[in-house]
């Protein structure tokens, strides 16, 4: 286990799945976590409380508000002499193709994907120390064709372009930029998807490991790139799926 005693991390929707397991690990490493959420307070208030309270606090901040950035940052910033860690976790997903994806759907998705956090980086480059992380979530979408939710992986495309330049730029202050990209994880997000019939044995048959993911699959990665063993890695995009589609 990573040792990030004296690290501070933000972690965007951490109130539940992929998001909560990294804030939880990143906690159990040593690191003070804020704990970012939209709409769900009680969940972002449980994954404090198991943390402890005296190393994380829940921050709300709707991400498809133009002014989100700034309201989440300035409170990080009032809470943290200073930023270690920042994963960009927080997304969505639209079940729409080519035919019918709508302006409104492409512009919302866009916001909260791809704008918020180019924002948030934007945000929290004077608050984020020499030497830390930037972690973005993207998705095995980005090298598995799915053209039913053909805008969420626009998005994540641009996710994976965003990492690998950040990770140029950002190299001089020795903060290391990473992209992780996880396949089908059982979550709140996939729980529809996962319990049509026959779901859940069709998406474990594209693993090579036989089974979809957990969100600590995913947060044991992301946890091994925030650590100092993971200092010579950066520009990287991680593939998290299992093996999926090989
Ligand atoms: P969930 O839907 O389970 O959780 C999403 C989290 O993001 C919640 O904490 C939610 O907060 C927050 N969030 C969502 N929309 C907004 C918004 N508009 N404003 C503020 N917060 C918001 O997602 P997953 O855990 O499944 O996914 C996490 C990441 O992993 C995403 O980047 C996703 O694209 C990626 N991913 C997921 C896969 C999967 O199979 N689950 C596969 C590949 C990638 P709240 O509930 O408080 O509103």
């Amino acid at each position: 286990m990573g040792d990030l005693t004296g690290k501070t991390a933000l972690v965007t929707g951490a109130s539940r799945g992929i998001g909560r397991a990294i804030a939880l690990r990143l906690g159990r490493d040593g690191a003070r976590v804020a704990v970012h959420y939209g709409r769900d307070e009680a969940a972002a208030k449980e994954v404090v409380a198991a943390i402890g309270e005296d190393r994380a606090f829940a921050v709300r901040a709707e991400l498809s508000a133009p002014d989100a950035p700034e309201v989440l940052i300035d409170e990080v910033a009032s809470r943290f002499d200073g930023l270690d860690i920042l994963v960009n976790n927080a997304a969505i997903g639209a079940s729409s193709d080519l035919e019918h994806t709508t302006l409104e759907d492409f512009n919302q998705i866009f916001a909260v994907n791809v704008r918020s956090p180019f924002f948030i980086v934007q945000r929290a480059l004077p608050l984020l120390r020499d030497g830390g992380r930037i972690i973005n979530i993207s998705s095995g979408v980005t090298r598995i064709a799915m053209p039913e939710i053909i805008t969420y992986s626009l998005t994540k495309g641009a996710i994976d372009a965003f990492g690998h330049t950040l990770a140029e730029q950002l190299g001089e202050r020795g903060i290391t930029v990473n992209t992780v990209a996880p396949g089908v994880v059982e979550t709140d997000n996939t729980a529809p998807m996962l319990a049509e019939p026959g779901a859940q044995e069709a998406w474990s048959a594209r693993s090579a490991l036989g089974r979809v993911g957990r969100p600590e699959d995913i947060a044991d990665v992301v946890a091994f790139v925030a650590s100092d063993d993971a200092r010579w890695m950066t520009g990287d995009w991680i593939d998290v799926t299992g093996g999926s589609d090989l």
